[in-house]
Formats: C-alpha cells, sequence, structure tokens
C-alpha cells in the first residue's frame, strides 16, 4: 500500500516522503480516500494511530485546488480540546504544507496568551487549528469568519465534551454554513460523543483502529 495509490497528488506524496512516511498507516489507508471524495468521517482511534495525518493530508491536497485564502474566513477548521494539541497539529500542518505548489499558512490559536498578537496573524489562514473558547473570543473581535468554513475536524471529540466545551462547540457550529465536510476523531464513544456524531456527521464513513 502507497499513499499515491490513496489518491494523493505526487505532490503530496513528496511532502510525506519528506517526513520518512514510507507506507500509510491502517487509519490513513481508510480515512484519506474517503475524504477526498467528500465523505464525512468518524474516526474511532487513539493518540499515535496516525490519525492527524490522516485528516491533514488530504485537507492540503483539497486545498492545493483552491485559491489562496485573502480575507478572514477561514475555509478549514480543526478544533481541538488543549493548547497542546493545536500547536502539535499545527507543526503536522506546516511540516506538510513545505514546498507544496500552493502554500498553505496554518495557525493554532488557544487560550491562556494574549490576544492581540493572535489577531494580527490571522488574515489569510488556510488552516485555522483552534481551542472552541478562545476561537469564539477571536470571532467577537472579527478576526476570524466562520462563515466559508469548508472543512471541520473534531479532533479529540471526547476529551473536549470531558473539558466541557460542549457549549462553545455549539455557539461555533451555529456560526458554520451547512454544506461543508465533518470530520470527527474521538477515543471513546460514550452517550455524549455519540450525540455529537449524530448532530454533526451526515452518512459517516466510520473507522475503527
Ligand atoms: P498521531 O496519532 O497523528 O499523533 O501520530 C503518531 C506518530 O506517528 C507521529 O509521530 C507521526 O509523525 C507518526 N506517523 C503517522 N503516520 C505515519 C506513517 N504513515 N509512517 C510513519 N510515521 C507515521
Amino acid at each position: 500500500m502507497s499513499f499515491t495509490s490513496l489518491g494523493l497528488s505526487a505532490a503530496l506524496v513528496k511532502a510525506v516522503a519528506q517526513q520518512d512516511y514510507t507506507s500509510p498507516y491502517p487509519i490513513q489507508q481508510q480515512a484519506i480516500p474517503a475524504m477526498l471524495q467528500g465523505k464525512d468521517i468518524l474516526g474511532l482511534a487513539q493518540t499515535g494511530s496516525g490519525k492527524t495525518a490522516s485528516y491533514v493530508l488530504p485537507i492540503l491536497e483539497r486545498l492545493q485546488r483552491q485559491a489562496p485564502t485573502t480575507n478572514r474566513a477561514v475555509p478549514v477548521l480543526v478544533l481541538v480540546p488543549t493548547r497542546e494539541l493545536a500547536m502539535q497539529v499545527g507543526e503536522v500542518v506546516k511540516s506538510f504544507s513545505a514546498g507544496l505548489p500552493r502554500p498553505v499558512k496554518a495557525m493554532a490559536v488557544f487560550g491562556g496568551v494574549s490576544i492581540n498578537p493572535q489577531m494580527m496573524k490571522l488574515h489569510g489562514t488556510d488552516v485555522l487549528i483552534a481551542t472552541p473558547g478562545r476561537l469564539l473570543d477571536l470571532v467577537e473581535h472579527q478576526a476570524v469568519q466562520l462563515s466559508e468554513v469548508k472543512v471541520l475536524v473534531l479532533d479529540e471529540a471526547d476529551k473536549m465534551l470531558n473539558l466541557g466545551f460542549k457549549e462553545e462547540m455549539d455557539n461555533i457550529f451555529a456560526l458554520l454554513p451547512t454544506r461543508r465536510q465533518n470530520v470527527l476523531f474521538s477515543a471513546t464513544l460514550d452517550e455524549e460523543v455519540a450525540f455529537l456524531v449524530a448532530d454533526i456527521l451526515h452518512n459517516p464513513v466510520k473507522i475503527k483502529i
């Protein structure tokens, strides 16, 4: 099994090779082709499974065919529970983006630090990785606009719910357009996650690792 056979273009395959990924992990084998087809995804997977690349690579592939973002309307939103995961996902996006024909701007935003530097850097962001509370603060400050989101990823959705972000998440969902691709990753599928899945995902491809 190769990354090429999953449907990724030469530019992305090269980016993957530069990170010393020789062959796709099982979650990537299942998630990448489905995401490239525009399907919603429910991924039940732990950290260490390779879940990050399984959504980042199809997102970068999709962005290669789209004009660069020139305003504050982000096309891709990744919601995460913690600052650590935000920074980690941001680094993964940046490492795969280096050298792509169509440059991709990724930015990670989270609470606990001053909002002003984040506000000033947001213009032209293609992939915004955010914790829910800080994202809403940035929306209120009109530093980011969510009405053009084409792809929504909820990473570690169970942890986001456990940390009490449900209300913030609902407020964010209300700002998104209805037509979009949705991806949800969770380590567990308890009742609360199941409600979120029913609310957010449409006929998802289910992947359990
Ligand atoms: P994640 O579960 O996304 O946090 O990924 C866990 C680790 O696996 C990270 O250090 C990735 O860089 C690495 N990784 C993910 N996919 C692959 C792959 N196909 N080949 C080699 N390493 C990988």
